[in-house]
């Protein structure tokens, strides 16, 4: 192997939890990821070690200036026993548009690659095996340099984190109730809104609180500037059926580039089905509703992989999609892309990637 990371074990291996009562993100293996930056001599000493709390000095610039990076995905364990990442490469890819947009220094795709193998192979005896779930991981990156001053930050720490998860739906499909936001906002256009930082987050909890409140599960965000075009729906992507037409933001710069989106559209391509990626306002999307052309929309994200949206609530005008069932399109892609994932269906885009 190119890579080497040195490898220390657990001596105290934690109770497993129950596979029938997973938490999102609450339950992490025995074992993390950690590699090191310092400027002059680049990153270094990956290693594989037993999972711990960490120490950091509280100047650490991550904790005044939140230079900080994330990403997610997935490990699955197919029927036959094999282990299989989803599009690894494309997190990697993405990890350093990132890492450029806020001054982190870049990591080797190809080592990030296999950094998230070795640990997930290390762990594989957590992947649990039942239908619908599978190991989350999270790499992320974060600035360690103890100073005050906003400057980038001249240490570093990637980790890798990993978290047994549940089938995203107890029973099923189930339609998500949606508030669209038209008072605080996202993102703009030169700002940071196609990179997974952590600050990104952080400004959208009063919106999420603010839908919470009022009973919806998620945000659709309009644009930062008119309010009027449709972005995102939460931590996913948005799409639209209209008649004949599936719709989804353009990347313009202020939606994050997700990798379920950029699978939805191969997929879509390829069954000749029409997808524009282009600007879609609110009044369009109700306007359809009115005139009964409104047929599906739903979200796509690594968590849910494809999540059908029920209802809308804009100004308080409250719209009814699809008699709140799921359609048709999201039902497909969603057995497609989990298919693929799972192993149980053809990959003819060499999209999964065996551990
Ligand atoms: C992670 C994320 C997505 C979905 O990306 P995937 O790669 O499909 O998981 C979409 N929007 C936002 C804001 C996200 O953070």
């Amino acid at each position: 192997m190119k890579y080497e990371f040195k490898v220390t074990k657990t001596t105290t291996p934690k109770q497993k939890p129950d596979i029938n009562h997973l938490k999102f993100g609450t339950a992490f293996t025995d074992h993390m990821f950690i590699m090191n930056y310092l400027e002059g001599k680049g990153w270094h000493d990956g290693r594989i070690v037993p999972y711990a709390p960490i120490t950091l000095d509280p100047a650490a610039a991550v904790l005044h200036y939140a230079q900080e990076m994330f990403e997610g995905l997935k490990a699955y364990k197919s029927k036959d026993g094999r282990i299989l990442l989803f599009r690894p490469d494309m997190n990697a890819k993405r990890t350093t548009r990132t890492n450029d947009r806020i001054c982190i220094p870049g990591i080797d795709e190809e080592l990030y690659v296999e950094a998230i193998k070795a640990l997930v192979k290390f762990d594989s005896d957590w992947i649990p095996g039942k239908e619908g779930t599978s190991l989350y991981i999270r790499p992320f990156i974060f600035a360690t340099e103890p100073f005050l001053g906003v400057r980038s930050s001249k240490e570093y720490n990637f980790m890798i984190i990993l978290s047994p998860v549940g089938a995203y739906y107890g029973e099923g499909l189930a339609p998500t109730k949606i508030f669209v936001e038209d008072e605080y906002v996202r993102a703009a256009v030169g700002g940071t809104g196609y990179s997974k930082i952590g600050g990104n987050y952080v400004a959208s909890l009063k919106s999420q609180e603010k839908a919470h409140e009022q009973g919806y599960s998620q945000v659709l965000w309009l644009d930062g500037v008119e309010r009027k075009y449709v972005e995102e729906i939460g931590t996913s992507n948005a799409f639209f059926v209209i008649g004949d037409e599936v719709i989804t933001a353009p990347l313009e710069g202020t939606i994050l580039p997700g990798i379920t989106r950029d699978s939805v559209i191969h997929l879509l391509k390829d069954w000749g089905i029409t997808i524009s990626e282009r600007r879609l306002t609110i009044d369009e999307i109700y306007k359809a509703y009115e005139e009964g052309k409104l047929k599906e929309v739903f979200a796509s994200g690594t968590a849910a992989v494809i999540s059908p949206v029920g209802e809308l609530c804009w100004k308080n005008k409250k719209i009814e999609i699809n008699d709140n069932e799921i359609g048709v399109l999201s039902k497909k892609l969603y057995d497609e892309l989990s298919g693929i994932q799972l192993g149980s269906i053809k990959d003819k885009f060499g999209w999964t990637v065996e551990v």
